[in-house]
C-alpha cells in the first residue's frame, strides 16, 4: 500500500471522520475487500444526546452492554407547564455514550481491515492525476523549533464524513458551506444519586416545549444510567443557549447536580443537493446534512447514509465511472425524504411561537398520535397498518391548525 517511489500511501478509499458515519462506511468497505484509511482527530467526544431506536441497535449489530439506558417513556412539557407522558409500548429509546459507542465503531472498522490514522485533515490536493489527502498527524513532531509535519496519502476516493460544517465538503462540494443549522449544546450532569427535590426519572426522557427553553427547538432531559444529557438547540444567532440549559437544570431539579461536561456543536437540518463532486470525493452523515428535522436525530441517519455511500463508492472502484457516486444520495432520499419534508413541515409550524407549541403538547396526548410516533420512530417507516388512524391524525391536526379545539 505504499508509493515506493515517494512514499505516499496509498488506500482504495480514504474516509476523513471516525463518528457513526465514518466508521460505517470504512467498515463496509473493508468488509468488501477494500483498502480502507480512516482518519479521525484525536480527543474529542462528539457532543450528543445519545439517543438511538431499536432500529439501529438491530441494523447496526450494537453490542447490548453499549446501551447505558434503556427509555420507557417521553414526557412532553408544554409552554404552560401542561406535562403529557408518553409511554413506549413494544419498545424503548437507547441510550449511548458517545465516548466509547464511537470508539466502539472505529475500532470494529479496523478489526475488519481498516488503517486507522490519528490526525487533523487539512486539504485534499491533485498532483499528477492522483488525489492526495493531506493531514496533520496527533502526534505531529515539532522540527525546527515549530513546523509540525504533515502526512499524504493518496486514494481513488475521499468519503468526508468529518462531521457538520463538514471540511471536506467545503472544499470539495459546492452549497456545503450553506447548510442552515441549529446549534445546539447540552451540559452533562451526574445524574445519580439525583437530588430528593429532583423531578427525574432515569428510564424516562423529558422534551420541553417552550420558549423560555428554546424560541425555535427543544429542550430535553436525557437519562444516561449514571449521568445525564440535559440541552437545548436554536437556529437564532446570538439565542442565550448556556442560561437556557441553567433554567432547564433548575426545572428539573438538577441544578445542583455535579457538572461534567459543558459542550456544544451544530446541527444541520438539511440533506445537500449534492453529495459527490462527480470525481473522487463524496460526503455522508452530518457532513451531507442528513439530520432529521424537527428532532435532530442524526446517528441514525448517518449510519444509513454512510451504507449507501459505501455502496455507491464500491460501484465507483468497480467501475472507475464517477457517475455511479450520485446513486447514494438517490437511495438516501428515496428512503427518507418524504418523513424529512413531514418533519421539517412540523417544525416550522408547530416550534415558532407558544401558542403553537402549547397546541402541538397537547396533540400529543391522542393514543394514536403516541403510538404512531414510536412505531414510527423505533422502526424507521411510516406505519401503513392502521390508515384510519393517519387519518384520523390529519383531521385532528387541521382542527388544531384552525384552532376547532382549545389546547
Ligand atoms: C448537542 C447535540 C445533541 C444531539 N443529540 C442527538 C441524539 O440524541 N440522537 C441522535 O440521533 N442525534 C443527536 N445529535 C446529532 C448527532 O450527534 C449527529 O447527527 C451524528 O453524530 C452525526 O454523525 P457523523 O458521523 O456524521 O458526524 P460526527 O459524529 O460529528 O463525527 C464526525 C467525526 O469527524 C471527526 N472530524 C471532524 N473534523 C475532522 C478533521 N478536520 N480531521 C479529522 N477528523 C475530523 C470528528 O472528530 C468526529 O469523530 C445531536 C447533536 C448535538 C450537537
Amino acid at each position: 500500500m505504499t508509493d515506493e517511489t515517494n512514499d505516499i500511501a496509498h488506500f482504495d478509499v480514504v474516509v476523513v471522520g471516525g463518528g457513526p458515519a465514518g466508521a460505517t462506511a470504512a467498515q463496509a468497505l473493508a468488509e468488501a475487500g477494500h483498502s480502507v484509511a480512516l482518519l479521525d482527530r484525536a480527543g474529542r467526544i462528539k457532543p450528543c444526546g445519545g439517543a438511538i431506536p431499536p432500529r439501529l441497535v438491530r441494523d447496526f449489530d450494537i453490542a447490548p452492554e453499549l446501551l447505558v439506558a434503556r427509555i420507557a417513556s417521553a414526557r412532553m412539557v408544554s409552554p404552560s407547564d401542561k406535562r403529557v407522558p408518553m409511554p413506549i409500548e413494544n419498545g424503548y429509546v437507547g441510550m449511548v455514550d458517545r465516548e466509547h459507542f464511537d470508539e466502539w465503531l472505529r475500532d470494529r472498522a479496523a478489526a475488519a481491515g481498516a488503517t486507522r490514522f490519528t490526525g487533523r485533515f487539512q486539504a485534499i490536493e491533485r498532483e499528477g492525476g492522483r488525489t492526495l489527502v493531506r493531514f496533520l498527524p496527533s502526534s505531529g513532531t515539532v522540527e525546527d523549533g515549530n513546523t509540525m509535519t504533515e502526512r499524504l496519502i493518496s486514494t481513488r476516493l475521499v468519503i468526508g464524513a468529518d462531521g457538520a460544517r463538514s471540511s471536506v465538503g467545503r472544499q470539495a462540494i459546492p452549497g456545503a458551506d450553506k447548510v442552515p443549522c441549529v446549534f445546539a449544546y447540552h451540559e452533562i450532569v451526574r445524574a445519580k444519586p439525583a437530588a430528593p427535590e429532583a423531578d427525574y426519572d432515569p428510564v424516562r426522557c423529558d422534551v420541553y416545549y417552550q420558549g423560555r427553553i428554546s424560541p425555535d427547538f427543544y429542550g430535553w432531559v436525557f437519562p444516561h444510567g449514571a449521568t445525564a444529557s440535559v440541552g437545548t438547540g436554536s437556529a437564532i444567532k446570538g439565542y442565550g443557549l448556556r442560561p437556557a440549559v441553567e433554567r432547564l437544570r433548575e426545572t428539573a431539579g438538577l441544578a445542583g447536580a455535579e457538572t461534567i461536561r459543558r459542550e456544544g456543536a451544530p446541527i444541520p437540518l438539511k440533506p445537500l443537493k449534492r453529495w459527490d463532486n462527480g470525481r473522487d470525493v463524496i460526503l455522508a452523515g452530518d457532513a451531507a446534512g442528513v439530520v432529521a428535522p424537527a428532532s435532530g436525530e442524526g446517528i441514525y441517519y448517518a449510519m444509513v447514509s454512510a451504507r449507501m455511500v459505501a455502496e455507491a463508492a464500491e460501484a465507483f472502484l468497480a467501475t472507475g465511472n464517477a457517475r455511479a457516486l450520485a446513486a447514494a444520495r438517490k437511495a438516501f432520499m428515496r428512503e427518507h425524504g418524504r418523513v424529512f419534508w413531514i418533519l421539517g413541515i412540523m417544525q416550522t409550524v408547530w416550534y415558532r411561537s407558544d401558542k403553537q407549541r402549547e397546541r402541538f403538547v397537547s396533540i400529543c396526548r391522542d393514543e394514536d398520535v403516541q403510538r404512531l410516533t414510536w412505531e414510527s420512530y423505533m422502526n424507521k417507516k411510516l406505519t401503513r397498518r392502521d390508515p384510519a388512524a393517519h387519518l384520523r391524525i390529519f383531521f385532528k391536526d387541521l382542527a388544531h391548525l384552525f384552532r376547532l379545539v382549545s389546547p
